[in-house]
């Protein structure tokens, strides 16, 4: 079978392995979708590379079919399926605390272990949930980032009314405004791509260009209050810097983006207002549940977000266009 293996910062190659045989609590899966990441993005760029192997196969994103399913796992083959790539002890303090997607020992599939990007895919029965019939292949691939929106929105306790900005308009920070507009709260969102800004647009959400002051934005859309919610989803340092100065008293910040350096922070705003921070990283089992209720009942628009397909082939390229911050939102390698 072909997949594509990180050989390093900026390297893909595409190549030949055997087909993984499945362990006796695996299904062996067909893989057809795999979404680009940003967090792929930091993999590519060799920022991950104390946790990717080289020679490891990344693709955290998968929507595929069963070829093969242990008998008690409730799976069969044809069943389409998405994977929720997370292995995690069971044992530890927050495994037991009910947070065993931040299990101290957590690895993720297609980070540390082997991901998505090959034909086939040897992964746990228990970790596969089923594809609603009426959502199509690229739509199914979208399943694993809106789990990542519903848990961030379920997570800043977005309420109906509520007004939420969301600092960056990719496919994450795109699905939370979406989501959280779903659950009834009006919102807006920063972005600086021009292709992004036209796309959140057609959906019909308030967006806030690189020419417009989000300061002013919000001071003039809450009449001097500050958002409810503000999401951070850029990663980058001027949005980690206004986060905390848009926000109401008793307000709250959440931090999706991956910042792998420390930054200046305005920690001022945080005691004046007594703002409320977290972080906020992957999901739980009931994110990925309602994300298939959202997506099967099409209250979310997937379709719309996937930018273009590549084959297994051009990964490398298809990173090179990613970075350089093309016109597009989501990209699908299609096996
Ligand atoms: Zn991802
Ligand atoms: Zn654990």
């Amino acid at each position: 079978m072909r997949a594509a293996f990180y050989q390093g910062a900026k390297t893909f190659t595409t190549g030949e392995a055997p087909v993984p045989v499945p362990q006796a609590d695996e299904a062996l899966l067909r893989v057809r979708r795999v979404g680009i990441c940003g967090t792929d993005l930091h993999i590519y760029q060799g920022h991950l590379d104390h946790r990717v192997p080289t020679g490891g196969v990344i693709g955290h994103e998968a929507f595929g079919e069963v070829v093969a399913a242990p008998a008690a796992g409730g799976f069969g083959p044809g069943d389409r399926v998405v994977v929720e790539p997370l292995w995690f002890c069971g044992r530890c303090r927050a495994c037991a605390m009910g947070a065993s997607y931040l299990c101290y020992a957590l690895k993720i599939r297609g980070v540390e272990l082997p991901g998505g990007m090959q034909e086939y895919w040897a992964v746990p029965a228990a970790r596969l949930l089923r594809v609603p019939d009426a959502l199509a292949d690229d739509q199914a691939a979208m399943i694993e980032p809106l789990a990542v929106a519903t848990h961030d929105v379920r997570r800043a306790r977005v309420k109906r009314g509520d007004r939420v900005l969301v600092f960056g308009g990719g496919p994450i920070g795109a699905l939370i405004a979406l989501v959280a507009r779903h659950h009834g709260a009006e919102v807006a969102v920063a972005e600086v791509n021009p292709f992004r800004l036209g796309l959140l647009e057609t959906f019909g959400l308030t967006t806030v260009g690189p020419d417009i002051d989000v300061q002013r934005f919000v001071a003039d859309w809450t009449g001097g209050e500050g958002v409810d919610v503000a999401f951070e989803v850029t990663g980058n340092a001027a949005a980690a810097r206004a986060v905390t100065d848009v926000v109401r008293v008793w307000g709250t910040v959440s931090i999706v983006a991956i910042h792998a350096e420390p930054l200046p922070f305005n920690l001022y705003q945080l005691f004046a207002r007594e703002v409320h921070v977290h972080g906020s990283r992957l999901y739980a089992r009931e994110d990925w549940e309602e994300a298939i209720a959202l997506a099967a009942a099409g209250a979310v628009p997937l379709a719309p977000l996937v930018s273009r397909r590549i084959p297994l082939e051009q990964l490398q390229r298809g990173m090179e266009d990613a970075l350089a911050g093309g016109p597009f939102m989501k990209v699908l390698v299609e096996l």
